[in-house]
C-alpha cells in the first residue's frame, strides 16, 4: 500500500538516481493516467526534459524538470515506480513509460490503475494540485506537538478522519493513522478537539515513530530498483482484525469511519 513511508522511499531512490538524467521520450499506456493536460500536450512537453530535482507533499511525488516544469505523480492505493532497462518486458499494468538516456526506463505501475500522473509550469501545477493548501508534514522536523494540537484544536470531526484530512496534516494514510492510534492509546473514535494534553504527546510521538520506522524499513512496496521494503513485517494491528492486541491480548476490533477501514484496540484505545 502506497503510504507517506512508501512515497518517501521511493523519493529517496529518485533523488539518488535519477537528478541530471533526461527523459528523451514519453509513451502513455494508460491515458486516464494522465490527470492533465491531454495526453498528447503531456508527453510533447515532456521531451528532452532533464530531471533536476525530486520531492514529495503529502502523497505527491514531485520532479523538478529543466524549463521550469513540475512533473507531479500520485500512486493511489498501489501504484509504484520502476526504474528498469529499456528492453525489459513491460508487466500488464504498466501504465506510463518515460524512456530516459542510457537505455534505461521509469515506469508507473498500477495493477489497480488508479496512479496518475501530470505536468506544468511548476506555479501552475502547484495551483491545480492545490498544493499551497495542505496542512503541515508530519515528517518536517517542525511538526511538533504544539503543531499537531493547534491543528487539532478546532476540528469537530471523528479523530481518523481528521488524521485523514491532508489539509489538517500531510502524511498519515490510512494504515499509518491505524498504526499511530494504535501506538498512542487513543480510540479512533473520538472527538478530535477532545484531545487532553498527554493523549496530544502520545500521538504526536507515534506518529513520528510509524512514520520513521516505515521510512527505516524502506515502505512495505517495492522501491525503484524492485527491492521489497520490510515495513510490510512491523504492523501492529492493521489488517489483524481478530488477532490478539500486541500490548494487552484482546482481540483486534474492525470498524469502518468515513468509509474507511479502521483497525483498533477496544480495550487499550481509549
Ligand atoms: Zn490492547
Amino acid at each position: 500500500m502506497a503510504e507517506v513511508p512508501e512515497v518517501e522511499t521511493l523519493v529517496r531512490d529518485l533523488r539518488e538516481a535519477m537528478v541530471g538524467r533526461t527523459i528523451r521520450e514519453t509513451e502513455v499506456l494508460q491515458p486516464a493516467a494522465v490527470r492533465f493536460p491531454t495526453v498528447n500536450e503531456f508527453t510533447t512537453l515532456l521531451i528532452d526534459r532533464i530531471i533536476l530535482q525530486a520531492h514529495r507533499r503529502a502523497k505527491y511525488i514531485l520532479l523538478s524538470l529543466s524549463g521550469n516544469y513540475l512533473l507531479a505523480v500520485h500512486l493511489a492505493l498501489w501504484g509504484t515506480i520502476v526504474l528498469v532497462p529499456t528492453e525489459q518486458n513491460r508487466l500488464l499494468e504498466t501504465l506510463i513509460v518515460w524512456h530516459l538516456d542510457q537505455d534505461e526506463d521509469l515506469r508507473l505501475v498500477d495493477k489497480l490503475g488508479y496512479a496518475r500522473a501530470a505536468i506544468g509550469p511548476t506555479e501552475v501545477l502547484d495551483e491545480q494540485l492545490d498544493l499551497k493548501s495542505l496542512g503541515p508534514e508530519a515528517l518536517d522536523p517542525n511538526f511538533d506537538v504544539d503543531v499537531l494540537a493547534r491543528q487539532l484544536r478546532r476540528r469537530r470531526g471523528v479523530l481518523k478522519s481528521v488524521l485523514l484530512n491532508q489539509r489538517v496534516l500531510a502524511g498519515l494514510g490510512n494504515r499509518d493513522t491505524d498504526e499511530s492510534l494504535w501506538l498512542g492509546g487513543i480510540d479512533p473514535r473520538r472527538s478530535a478537539a477532545s484531545l487532553t494534553p498527554d493523549e496530544l504527546t502520545r500521538l504526536h510521538a507515534a506518529i513520528v515513530k510509524v512514520l520513521a520506522e516505515g521510512i527505516a524499513l524502506r515502505g512495505t512496496q517495492r522501491d525503484l530498483f524492485g527491492h521489497k521494503g520490510q515495513a510490510i513485517h512491523r504492523r501492529y494491528i492493521f489488517e489483524k482484525s481478530g488477532q490478539p492486541c500486541p500490548r494487552c491480548g484482546t482481540r483486534i476490533a474492525y470498524l469502518r469511519i468515513g468509509g474507511r477501514n479502521t483497525f483498533y484496540c477496544p480495550n487499550c484505545q481509549r
